[in-house]
Order: C-alpha cells, then sequence, then structure tokens
C-alpha cells in the first residue's frame, strides 16, 4: 500500500462522505499552490490531498480502494483493466499486474490441494475446518412488538442484514480459478498474535480472514470477502408472555462462516411497545375504568377490555377508589413458565360535578343522615 489516502485527508476509515469533502476542502484551500508560492512541499501535498479526494469521493472507487488497503495490494488511482482500479500484488514477491501466476507458482506449489481441502471441506476433516476458517459473527436485532403481541405470542417477520455468501466464488473470496497462496501476514495460521503486557492475545487475521490462504485474484464480485450484502426475511416466533429485553435466539442464522466454519446465530431483542390501556406487571395486566358514584356506593357491574376480550365484573357496595377487582386467568399465559396472570381492574370514582336542585336537596338530605 503505497499511499493511505484516509491518512492523506485526515479521517477514520468510517467517515461519511460528507467528513471527506470537508476535509478536502479544508486541505486543498491550505495547500493551494496560489497560497504556497513556490512551496514544492505545499504542492506535493496538494496533488496528494486530490488525488485522495478524488478515490474517497467515489463510492465504487473508495470501496475497491478500501478492499485493497484492507489485503494490502496496490491500488492504481488510473483505473484500467477489465478488474478496475486495482491490482493484487504483494502477496506474490512483488509480481507485476498482468504477470500470469503460473510463473510465480510454476507447477511446484504442491500444497494447493491440501489448503483447498482444508478450505472447502473437500479433503480436510472438521478440525482442520475450525483452524483455518472463522466462525460467523453472531447477529443481534432489537425488534418492536405490539403490547398484544408479547402477550399472547405470535409471528413476526424480521429484516436481517446477514452478508450471505458470495455466488461467484462461493466463499472463498478468490476469483474462479485463481491461484492461492499461504497468507504471508499470518504464515497460513489465520492467526494472529499481539503481544499485550506479556500475554500473547490471538486474533482472527485480517488479511485473509482467518482463511490461512490468499487467492493470487480476489474475486470481483465480493472483493475477496467471500460475502454478498443481502437481506433476509425471517419469521421468528414471539414466544407468549415475552418481556422487555428478552432475547431469541435463532441458531445458525447469524452470519455464515467462511471455509466451512460454523455460522453465528441471531438473536432477536425485543421491545415492547407501551399500550395506551394496558399496563404489566409480570403475567398480570392491569387497566383502570371509572364507575358513577352511585354504583362504587349502591354496587354494580364494570366492563373493561382484557387481552381475550372484554369481560364485565360485579362491583360490591361501598367499593372505593383505588379497589382493584382480579379477574381470574386473564392476564398472560406465559409460555416458557407456563404461568397464567390475572388481570386486575382498578376503580376511579366519577364524582357528579354539577347537581340539579332536587339532587342537591337530596345530597343535602344524606348529608344530614350522616350526622344522625
Ligand atoms: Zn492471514
Ligand atoms: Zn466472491
Amino acid at each position: 500500500m503505497s499511499k493511505d489516502y484516509y491518512q492523506i485527508l485526515g479521517v477514520p476509515e468510517d467517515a461519511s462522505a460528507e467528513d471527506v469533502k470537508r476535509a478536502y476542502r479544508e486541505l486543498a484551500k491550505k495547500y493551494h499552490p496560489d497560497r504556497n508560492k513556490g512551496d514544492a512541499a505545499a504542492e506535493k501535498r496538494f496533488k496528494e490531498v486530490g488525488e485522495a479526494y478524488d478515490v474517497l469521493k467515489d463510492p465504487q472507487k473508495r470501496k475497491q480502494y478500501d478492499t485493497i488497503r484492507r489485503y494490502g495490494g496496490n491500488y492504481d488511482p488510473s483505473g484500467g483493466g477489465p478488474g478496475g482500479g486495482y491490482t493484487w500484488t504483494r502477496n506474490f514477491g512483488g509480481g507485476r499486474r498482468g504477470a500470469d501466476p503460473r510463473d510465480i507458482f510454476g507447477g511446484g506449489f504442491g500444497g494447493l490441494g491440501d489448503i483447498f481441502g482444508d478450505l472447502f471441506g473437500r479433503a480436510g476433516g472438521r478440525t482442520a475446518q475450525r483452524e483455518r476458517g472463522a466462525a460467523g459473527q453472531d447477529i443481534t436485532l432489537t425488534v418492536a412488538v405490539d403490547f398484544e403481541l408479547a402477550a399472547k405470542g405470535g409471528k413476526i417477520k424480521v429484516s436481517v442484514p446477514t452478508n450471505a455468501q458470495c455466488q461467484t466464488c462461493r466463499g472463498s473470496g478468490g476469483a474462479p480459478g485463481s491461484s492461492w497462496a499461504d497468507c504471508p501476514d499470518c504464515d497460513g495460521s489465520g492467526k494472529l498474535t499481539d503481544s499485550q503486557g506479556g500475554f500473547g492475545i490471538s486474533r482472527t487475521c485480517p488479511r485473509c480472514l482467518g482463511r490461512g490462504v490468499v487467492p493470487e485474484r480476489p474475486c470481483p464480485d465480493c472483493h475477496g470477502t467471500g460475502r454478498a450484502p443481502s437481506d433476509t426475511r425471517i419469521a421468528v416466533t414471539i414466544p407468549a408472555g415475552i418481556t422487555e429485553s428478552q432475547k431469541i435466539r435463532l441458531s445458525g442464522r447469524g452470519e455464515p462462516g467462511s471455509g466451512g466454519a460454523p455460522p453465528g446465530d441471531l438473536y432477536v431483542k425485543v421491545r415492547v411497545k407501551p399500550h395506551p390501556r394496558y399496563t404489566r406487571k409480570g403475567a398480570d395486566v392491569h387497566t383502570v375504568e371509572e364507575i358513577p358514584l352511585t354504583t362504587a356506593v349502591l354496587g354494580g357491574e364494570v366492563c373493561t377490555p382484557t387481552i381475550h376480550g372484554e369481560v364485565c365484573v360485579k362491583v360490591p357496595p361501598g367499593s372505593q377508589p383505588g379497589t382493584k377487582l382480579r379477574l381470574k386467568r386473564k392476564g398472560i399465559h406465559v409460555e416458557h413458565s407456563g404461568r397464567t396472570g390475572d388481570h386486575y381492574v382498578e376503580l376511579q370514582i366519577k364524582l357528579p360535578d354539577k347537581l340539579t336542585q332536587e339532587q342537591r336537596r337530596k345530597f343535602t338530605t344524606f348529608a344530614k343522615s350522616l350526622d344522625e
């Protein structure tokens, strides 16, 4: 990698198009030849900045450049050639673009069969695959579900932004027919060891993504990653009684592994949307209903929605505000514990705010009777 365009513009790898543009404008102004007359260094910087911006402003070029930057090839900003503006030479002893890889490897690259065996599981055992490949990443998705769906359970569809295997290279990352060589960064082990405070910490080799081998020509469709981005719609069964932040695990539905390694898992994390009428306490559901003063005093009936439909219940005479009436087993049936909760309706009492003369007279009589 001759030039680091991100470094030249002083922006991070994940800088937005806006940030790239802003950084470029600032630097271009700073090093503009009009402001730096006769300054050769400034002129050189000005050109570099322009070159870097030219690549990073174009999403297509930037993507190619990122791949090359990641895997360590040489980027040729002039483009050209059927593979687009890059070459893949660093791994192969400085081989030139267009050189026939057979010239480099000759017929003596005897390890190739073994490498393929491990990589694609044709000959290699499971252990060998594990050593070569990298297990897929887990994916966690947060999904908002309606109160009643969380309470009663059901199916939802989620869109999983998964990187499915690239069809062109079947996940290998190499162009069809490409030769392979041991990864020079990790010497074919697929792992790099960083030493931190005297401890050796092992991580997956970023160059070969843990495969241990690198293609002479990367797959043109996935730029060597072996993955094709895609959105998969997956039906997820929400068990009845699921609570906020609970996770549903779908084994093997995460990102695919590379080199025959197992895929990751998909975790669907549930966020329960609030309901205008219901509140939930464990498996119990609560509602609040207003009843007239007379019902509270003399008794009567109150009706309330429950997750199982409307239910009417007797209000005993002399019910106080805040009284909670229990509707047995009208709450949530929690699938994983088998417990069924109750529904509670809390009574609020509506006091008359305007009385007719007649009503006023009767209330006064009533009030007097309390003193007797
Ligand atoms: Zn490697
Ligand atoms: Zn591919």
